[in-house]
């Protein structure tokens, strides 16, 4: 049984000096417990925060501890009576082959429903995250212009579609040709700009000739900077997540002061925890959508338990395309 261990706290980028794969024997549930098999394991941005011992909304992961996140597990032996052996279910886990958890902290995923990693990606948190981000926050409106960065990630890739949904015009801001193909012919969004070879400021400007009213920000930094200039009179940015700083903590920008003041902005930043008790009502938007062919969404699935690292490494180059999982084994 292999589990992933944080070693070092990255300063910077974290590397394979900071995990160690790491042998151990197989657990035992207790009383109220189940003995599961991980099947996919999640790969999320936020990670990286809880690799520092700075203090968060959420508690930073011990040295020489797994690593936890979003998982799908199968129950191969259960001491517990919500669940029997064969179940499929969902939860925070450890990055372990086999694990062990308690009965309360498990959801139960049914295949019929569709794919079933989809409860990681579309169907749970990244999805919840754009519905809620953006319809509690963003608030838009017909015919308003919304420009979204990191819009081919997992949340980002929800948030346009949305934004489509709600009858805006969109603009994607992306890193890779594939990425801005991606958005333009297959989820129909207006302009997008490719942040890497592109100047972003005069495409900015140039894709959105009515201002932006709504800024759904995945990645913060250099990007943000060229969209608060645009910002409409009572624009709203939804301050999802600041990726472009994930890995140099002393980064810094332009003073936004004043064009906040200027364009009577509201910013306001949130974890998708805040909304907790409407997950269901996010849910049923994001499965209705889905059914009606007016919501997709894209997977990035790479193979194997020992690739756990490369695939996490992966998120700050830009290597995945949609939700970035890894595939553990087979049901
Ligand atoms: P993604 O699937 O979007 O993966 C990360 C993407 O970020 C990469 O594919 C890459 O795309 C882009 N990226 C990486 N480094 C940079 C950089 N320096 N500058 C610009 N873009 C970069 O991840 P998620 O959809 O899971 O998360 C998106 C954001 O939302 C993250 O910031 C995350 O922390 C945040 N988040 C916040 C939540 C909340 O509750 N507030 C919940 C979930 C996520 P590219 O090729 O375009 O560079």
């Amino acid at each position: 049984n292999r589990e992933i261990h944080l070693v070092k706290r990255p300063e910077a980028t974290p590397t394979h000096e900071h995990l160690n794969i790491v042998e151990q024997s197989n657990p035992k549930p207790e009383e109220g417990e189940v003995l599961l098999r991980t099947l996919y394991v999640s790969v999320d941005p936020y990670m990286r925060g809880r690799m520092s011992d700075a203090k968060s909304y959420i508690e930073p992961f011990q040295l020489n501890e797994p690593i936890s996140g979003g998982a799908i597990a199968q129950v191969t032996e259960s001491r517990s009576e919500q669940f029997n052996q064969g179940d499929i279910v969902t939860g925070a886990l450890e990055w372990k082959e086999y694990s062990v958890a308690d009965e309360k902290s498990l959801r139960k995923v049914d295949p019929s429903l569709g794919p079933v990693t989809t409860s990681l990606g579309i169907l749970g948190m990244p999805g919840l995250t754009a519905y809620f981000g953006l319809i509690d926050i963003g608030a838009p409106k017909e015919g308003e212009t919304l420009v979204v960065s990191g819009a081919a990630g997992a949340v980002g890739s929800a948030v346009v579609q949305i934004g489509k949904i709600y009858g805006c015009r969109v603009v994607g801001i992306a890193g890779t040709k594939e990425k801005t193909r991606y958005l333009t012919d297959e989820l129909g969004v207006d302009v997008v700009i490719n942040y890497k070879n592109e100047n972003v400021a005069q495409a900015l400007e140039e894709a959105c000739p009515n201002g932006v009213d709504v800024y759904f920000d995945n990645v913060g930094g250099d990007i943000s900077d060229s969209v608060y200039p645009l910002l409409n009179k009572f624009a709203r940015i939804v301050q999802c997540g600041a990726i472009s700083s994930y890995n140099t903590p002393n980064d810094q920008g332009p003073r936004i002061h004043m064009q906040l003041i200027k364009s009577s902005a509201l910013v306001k930043g949130f974890t998708v925890g805040d909304y907790q008790e409407r997950f269901s009502e996010g849910f049923q938007h994001l499965s209705k959508w889905l059914q009606e062919g007016k919501l997709t969404y894209e997977e990035t699935i790479v193979e194997g338990f020992d690739q756990i690292p490369d695939a996490f490494f992966g998120l700050f180059k830009g290597e995945n395309l949609g939700k970035q999982l890894v595939k553990v084994a087979d049901p």
